[in-house]
């Protein structure tokens, strides 16, 4: 017997016919003799709805009434699982994250989890009960429903798991696994049977969705093993492991130390939506990177690559960083309307960047991935913007125009494309 966290994606639970096929992947989970713990996303497109009634009532709303609305989504779908979970047989009760109670700091919008109280959850399993939380969700010191930022349900059913001592944490979703890059853009991307918990962080930091990056963090601080698997699959087929032996099919999130084969790279990842800001002769002494950095930071604008030029006649540089496309304009207005923390002679930018990334951890321990990737791109008369490195991946921004053909070319140079296809 094992004690498993499942969670839905908002796919999977986009409609009362697709909550019924998910229950039953639970149905067999329970059936095989293992306690399960269910949380669910809301259902697809439902938090955007949401989202967006919040902003037509008002752009500068309140962000306690924001999570107080956001957080509705999940309410409707554990109450409907509950429910469709009772007619099938199995003992299950809605648990709203405050009912749990999931603890998280009072950071609106992006809340943290705290700490998980898993008394009643404990209790619930032991009598045979199948509880479903709330993902996406928890409450605040002062009492307050937050929410825990977008994908947030991923990280509330690793956070349930780790509380619970779970020996798995199942995410259910629409694809049947990590593939080395997206499926959708690239049709010959492989699913691979194992990533380590460094590359998934990668991964999902640099635009891999599958999984929300506090999941990951916290999945490896907490040495939880994740299985990234479809709920599209039928409930009632043999379960069979990627590695063709009866278990569970999917991904495994795991320890690098599980892993046999490393890849030097093992993905590829796309981020869209990117803009580029540069900054001409800056004053080059200290504190003024600290200046503009922190005036940006102080508008809540989050800044991704930096590059800063050496000074040339010792007296100014450049600086060039990139922000996402819609906090373009708040952070041209924050610098340029910066009361006199900093000077520069001129500011250009421009939206509509892309940023592609390579990944693996076997870029440790092999030189000259950085520049095979430059040539690679050359090839396809792909211009380089910017470049940043990390010790297991180089990340490029180029024309977002170019990114889907930069994925493509990439994925085939380094032997990542699936041999069939
Ligand atoms: P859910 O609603 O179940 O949380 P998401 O839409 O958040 O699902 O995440 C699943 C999606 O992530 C897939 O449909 C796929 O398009 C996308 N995706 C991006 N990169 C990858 C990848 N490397 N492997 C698998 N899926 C990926
Ligand atoms: N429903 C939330 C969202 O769409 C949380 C999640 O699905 O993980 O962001
Ligand atoms: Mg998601």
């Amino acid at each position: 017997m094992a004690r498993i966290v499942v969670k839905f994606g908002g796919t999977s639970m986009a409609t009362v016919e697709r909550i019924r096929h998910s229950a039953l992947h639970v149905k067999r989970e329970v059936e095989a003799g293992n306690e399960v713990v269910v949380v669910v996303s809301a259902m697809s497109g439902k938090t955007n709805e949401l989202v967006g009634w919040v902003n037509e009532a008002s752009k500068f709303h309140d962000a306690r009434e924001y999570d107080a609305v956001v957080a509705s989504g999940e309410q409707v779908t554990a109450g409907l699982m509950a429910i469709v979970l009772s007619e099938m047989g199995i003992q299950s009760r809605s648990f709203a994250g405050w009912q749990v109670p999931i603890h998280t700091d009072d950071a609106h919008g992006a809340a943290r989890i705290t700490g998980i109280d898993p008394t009643e959850l404990d209790k619930r399993m032991k009598d045979g009960w199948v509880p479903v939380i709330t993902g996406f969700q928890g409450i605040s010191p002062h009492g307050r429903v937050t929410t825990l930022g977008r994908g947030g349900s991923d990280t509330s059913a690793v956070a349930v798991a780790a509380a619970v001592g779970a020996d798995r944490c199942d995410i259910y979703t629409d694809v049947d696994g990590v593939y080395t890059t997206d499926p959708r853009i690239v049709p010959k991307a492989q699913r691979m049977t194992k990533i380590s918990f460094e590359e998934m962080l990668e991964m999902a930091s640099l635009g891999a969705k599958v999984l929300m990056i506090r999941s990951v963090e916290m999945a490896m601080a907490h040495k939880v093993r994740l299985l990234v698997r479809s709920s599209f699959d039928d409930p009632n087929a043999p379960q069979i492991a990627p590695d063709g032996k009866p278990g569970v099919p999917g991904t495994l999130v795991c320890d690098e130390d599980e892993i046999m084969e490393k890849q030097i790279v093992s993905g590829v990842t796309l981020a869209k939506a990117e803009a580029k800001i540069t900054l001409r002769d800056v004053k080059d002494k200290p504190g003024v990177a600290a200046a503009i950095f922190g005036q940006l930071a102080d508008e809540g604008i989050i800044v991704d690559m930096i590059v800063q030029n050496i000074a040339d006649d010792g007296a100014t540089t450049d600086i060039t960083f990139t922000v996402p496309d819609s906090e373009y304009d708040k952070a041209v207005k924050a610098l340029e309307n910066n009361g006199g923390k900093f000077e520069y002679a001129r500011l250009s930018g421009s939206k509509g960047g892309a940023k592609v990334s390579v990944v693996g951890v076997g870029m440790r321990s092999h030189a000259g991935v950085a520049s095979s990737m430059f040539k690679a791109l050359a090839d396809k008369g792909i211009n380089i913007q910017l470049i940043t490195t990390s010790e297991i991946k180089t990340s490029v921004l180029i024309d977002e125009e170019y990114a889907e053909l930069a994925v493509r070319a990439l994925h085939t140079y380094y032997g990542l494309d699936k041999k069939d296809a």
